[in-house]
Formats: structure tokens, C-alpha cells, sequence
């Protein structure tokens, strides 16, 4: 299983640096977790757009999902040109409206998950756990070939994550604040939080992502590694893990 980031900033894209979208691979099967903004530009220098087989929305915030109703135009137009027939499915957190956007165009459909779902998605198993988060958030887990990835997405520290990420082969945590500053009010976690997850999950590598706009980043990986784990990078656009 391959994790491509395609984009890591929280809250708004940054000059050629978009948000939240992470493109899972197996065996030709391709899965996008995320479509924030600045996604599909980045995504085309990695993949076809017609080659996505399904996405996965983590909640609807627009630095996770706001590209998402491009890339179902470009669906619809590729359908129309004879490039793609294939049935585009797109997961998310129930919602009349994103059902309704989804289903307007040929071959797609929405499907909606709960903390209790499990879904086999081709080669891979995907599980969820409910975040602390302003709008319903899902941390996910997708499971292929003994591997396993764990995204956080948005949200405050729980302790439940800790299991939910346990012996994760990657951990793609979150690290919108800096050490010290309270996320409980905003939804976010603090690089020191991020650091406790990585250590306490026993994650074998760990990614911080949905990186603020200010500060000098490499404070947030020292906050991050003092906590014990080591094996802990900052996540870019176009960084590849093979796992
Ligand atoms: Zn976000
Ligand atoms: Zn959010």
C-alpha cells in the first residue's frame, strides 16, 4: 500500500500548496482521502483524474472537501468525452446536500459513514472513529495486505485515538497548533498532542499535517519528537510512503 500526500495545510492552501487530499494506492486501485482546496491541481502531476476510483471525505470543511465539486465536473465531462465509465463512489459523513451534488452526475454515487461502519473499499478495509471537532469529523483507517494507515483528520485530542491508531504502520496526524496554545475550543490539536498520539499509539511512522500558516515549522516537529517517538516528518506535497 502507497500513501501520496497531495496536500497538507490547514485551513487554506498555501502558493502551489494545497490543503487536505492524500491519494492511497494498491495494486492499481487508487483511493483519495480528501479533496480540499488546491487538491486537483496537485493530484494531476501523480494521476489521471479518470483513474480515482473512489474518495473518501473526512467532514465537510473546505480546506478538506471544496474540491471535490470540481472533480465531479470533470467526471461528467470526461463520461460525456468517453474517457471514463466507471462508477465513482464518494464516501462522507451524511448530508443531504453533498448526496444530492454527488447523484447529479453519471455514474456516481454517494455513500454515507457512522463511527460504526466498515466498509471494503477494493483492497482496502476502512474503519472510523468520531473526532472533537466543530462539524461531524471522521478519523479513518485503512487497512490492506497486514498494513495499516491512520488519518486523524480535524480534531482535539482523545484519548480513544490511541487505540483507534495503535501500531499503525503510518500515522497522519494532525498538528495545526503550536505547543502551548489551548486547541480544545477550535477542534485542533497542539505538536505536543501530536507527539503523545505517536509515542502513546506505538505509530512505526508518523506524519504531521494540516500545518498552521505562521511560525517556523520545525518547532513543531521538536515539540512533536520529544515526546519519544522518532520517527515523526513533516508532511509535504508529493512525499511518497511506501508501506
Ligand atoms: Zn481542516
Ligand atoms: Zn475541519
Amino acid at each position: 500500500m502507497d500513501c501520496r500526500v497531495i496536500g497538507m495545510w490547514g485551513g487554506f492552501p498555501k502558493k502551489n500548496g494545497p490543503c487536505s487530499g492524500y491519494l492511497i494506492q494498491h495494486e492499481g486501485f487508487s483511493l483519495l482521502i480528501d479533496c480540499g482546496s488546491g487538491v486537483l491541481t496537485e493530484l494531476q502531476n501523480y494521476i489521471d483524474l479518470n483513474d480515482i476510483n473512489h474518495v473518501i471525505l473526512s467532514h465537510y470543511h473546505y480546506d478538506h472537501f471544496s474540491d471535490i465539486g470540481a472533480y465531479l465536473f470533470s467526471r461528467l465531462v470526461n463520461t460525456h468525452l468517453g474517457r471514463v465509465g466507471e462508477e465513482l463512489i464518494v464516501y462522507g459523513p451524511a448530508d443531504e446536500d453533498m448526496k444530492r451534488q454527488v447523484e447529479d452526475v453519471a455514474y456516481s454515487r454517494f455513500t454515507s459513514f457512522s463511527e460504526k461502519s466498515k466498509l471494503e473499499i477494493g483492497p482496502f478495509t476502512c474503519t472510523f472513529m468520531r473526532n472533537i471537532h466543530p462539524v461531524e469529523t471522521y478519523s479513518i483507517k485503512i487497512e490492506c495486505d497486514n498494513k495499516s494507515i491512520v488519518f486523524t483528520s480535524d480534531t482535539s485530542f482523545k484519548h480513544d485515538l490511541i487505540s483507534f491508531a495503535a501500531n499503525s504502520d503510518l500515522l497522519i496526524t494532525e498538528c495545526s497548533l503550536y505547543e502551548g496554545i489551548d486547541g480544545v475550543g477550535s477542534g485542533h490539536m497542539t505538536s505536543e498532542l501530536a507527539g503523545i498520539l505517536a509515542y502513546q499509539s506505538n505509530a512505526k511512522k508518523v506524519l504531521l499535517t494540516h500545518l498552521p500558516h505562521y511560525g517556523d515549522l520545525n518547532d513543531l516537529l521538536d515539540s512533536a519528537k520529544k515526546q519519544g517517538n522518532q520517527n515523526i516528518e513533516l508532511a509535504e506535497p508529493g512525499m511518497l510512503i511506501e508501506l
